[in-house]
C-alpha cells in the first residue's frame, strides 16, 4: 500500500513537470542531470536513453558552453543558485538558435548539504528578439535626433551672441537658458548611443597616456561649475596613466553628478583619488538619500532606478552607472559602491595605471 502511494505521488509529480510548458529537469550534487521532462525530449528530438547532460552540451550554441561551464561549477560548489541566458539550436531549422532562460536553485539535506538542483529552461526567444527590435529602434531614433540638436545649439549660441551685441541681456540670457537645456538633452541622447554602442560590442576606447591628477581636478572644476554643493578634492599624487581619457572623465563627472543629485540636502561631496601598487582609484562620498542594501546590487544595470517615492522627483534615465560600469569593465578595472540609506553613498572604480 505503502508502495502503491509512493508511486502515485511520483506519478503526480512527473504530470506536473512534463505537463509544464517550460523544459523542466534535476541534476545530482555533481551536476549530472538526473531528470528531463517530456518536453525537452519533444523539443529536442533526443531518445531518453541518451545522456541528458551530454545532450544539453551538444544542443548548446558552441561558444556559450566556455561561458556556462565555469558559472554552473561555482553554484555546484557554493550552492548559489543559477541563472544565465544562453542558445539552443532549434531542432526545426539547424541553422537557427533559440535564446533560453536557464534557472536552477539546490535543495538540501537534514545537514545542509546539497542534494540536488531543480532546474528549469525557458524559451524567451520572442521576448529576445523584441529586446534587439527596441535597442535599434533606441539605436536609430538616438542618431537621427543627435543632428537636428546639434544645429539647434549652433543656433541658439548665434541668437545669444546676436542678442548680446544687441545689448538684448534679458533675451540673451533665456538664449543661455536654452542652449543649457539643449546640452542636457544631447547628454541623455549620448547616454541611450552609448547604451547601443555597448549592446552592438561598438564601445571602443582610444586609450593614451594622460595625467589622472589634472583630469580628476578638471572634472571636478567643471562640476562645481553647475552644482550647488562644494566639492572638495582630496588628491593623491598619481601621474600619468594609460587610459581613454573622454571615457574615464565621463564615468569621473557620472560619478560626481549622482553624488550631487541624490544628495539634495546636503552641502558637500567629497572626491578623493589613489594610488595602491599599480591601480588607480577613484572615490566620490555623498551625504545624500543612500540606496537600500537590496538594491544595492542592481544599481549598474540598464535602466534601473532605485524606485521609491523618493527617488521618482530625481529625473534620469538609470543608464550612467551602466555605462560607467561597462566603460570600467572593458578598461580593466572594477567599479562598487557602498551605501547607508539616508547616511549616503560611496562609489568607487580602480583601474590600472598602465597595461602590464
Ligand atoms: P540615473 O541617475 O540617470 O537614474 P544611474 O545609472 O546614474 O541613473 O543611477 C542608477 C540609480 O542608482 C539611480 O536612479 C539612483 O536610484 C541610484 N543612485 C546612483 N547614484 C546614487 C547616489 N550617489 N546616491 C543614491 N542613489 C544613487
Amino acid at each position: 500500500k505503502a508502495r502503491k502511494e509512493i508511486q502515485e505521488r511520483e506519478e503526480k509529480f512527473r504530470d506536473l513537470a512534463d505537463s509544464m510548458p517550460q523544459f523542466v529537469w534535476t541534476s545530482d550534487n555533481k551536476g549530472q542531470i538526473t531528470y528531463m521532462n517530456d518536453n525537452w525530449y519533444r523539443y529536442t528530438g533526443y531518445a531518453k536513453d541518451e545522456n541528458p547532460t551530454e545532450v544539453v552540451k551538444r544542443v548548446m550554441k558552441p561558444e556559450f558552453y566556455e561561458k556556462v561551464e565555469p558559472v554552473w561549477e561555482e553554484s555546484l560548489k557554493t550552492g548559489k543558485p543559477f541563472e544565465m541566458e544562453y542558445q539552443f539550436v532549434d531542432p526545426k531549422n539547424l541553422e537557427t538558435y533559440r535564446w533560453f532562460l536557464a534557472r536552477a536553485v539546490p535543495t538540501f539535506d537534514d545537514n545542509e548539504n546539497i542534494k540536488q538542483w531543480i532546474g528549469t529552461f525557458t524559451d524567451i526567444d520572442d521576448f529576445k528578439q523584441l529586446q534587439t527590435q527596441k535597442d535599434k529602434f533606441l539605436g536609430i531614433a538616438s542618431h537621427e535626433l543627435k543632428t537636428p540638436l546639434t544645429s539647434l545649439k549652433i543656433y541658439t549660441q548665434f541668437i545669444e551672441k546676436n542678442l548680446v551685441k544687441q545689448n538684448d541681456l534679458k533675451n540673451a540670457q533665456v538664449a543661455r537658458k536654452m542652449d543649457d537645456q539643449i546640452d542636457l538633452l544631447t547628454n541623455l541622447i549620448s547616454d541611450l548611443l552609448d547604451v547601443t554602442k555597448i549592446q552592438n560590442g561598438k564601445i571602443k576606447l582610444n586609450e593614451s597616456e594622460f595625467d589622472f591628477d589634472q583630469l580628476a581636478e578638471e572634472i571636478v572644476y567643471e562640476q562645481q561649475m553647475v552644482a550647488s554643493h562644494k566639492i572638495i578634492l582630496h588628491p593623491s599624487k598619481v601621474g600619468k596613466i594609460f587610459a581613454d581619457r573622454h571615457r574615464v572623465s565621463q564615468v569621473m563627472s557620472n560619478l560626481i553628478s549622482n553624488a550631487v543629485k541624490y544628495s539634495p540636502d546636503a552641502d558637500q561631496v567629497i572626491v578623493s583619488t589613489g594610488l595602491i601598487d599599480n591601480n588607480v582609484t577613484f572615490c566620490v562620498r555623498d551625504f545624500g538619500i543612500g540606496i537600500p542594501e537590496d538594491k544595492q546590487s542592481k544599481v549598474f544595470e540598464q535602466y534601473y532606478r532605485v524606485s521609491s517615492s523618493e527617488e521618482h522627483t530625481f529625473p534620469g534615465l538609470g543608464l550612467g552607472l551602466y555605462i560607467s560600469s561597462e566603460i570600467i569593465k572593458r578598461t580593466g578595472g572594477k567599479i562598487y559602491m557602498s551605501s547607508n540609506e539616508q547616511k549616503g553613498s560611496d562609489f568607487c572604480f580602480e583601474i590600472p595605471k598602465s597595461k602590464k
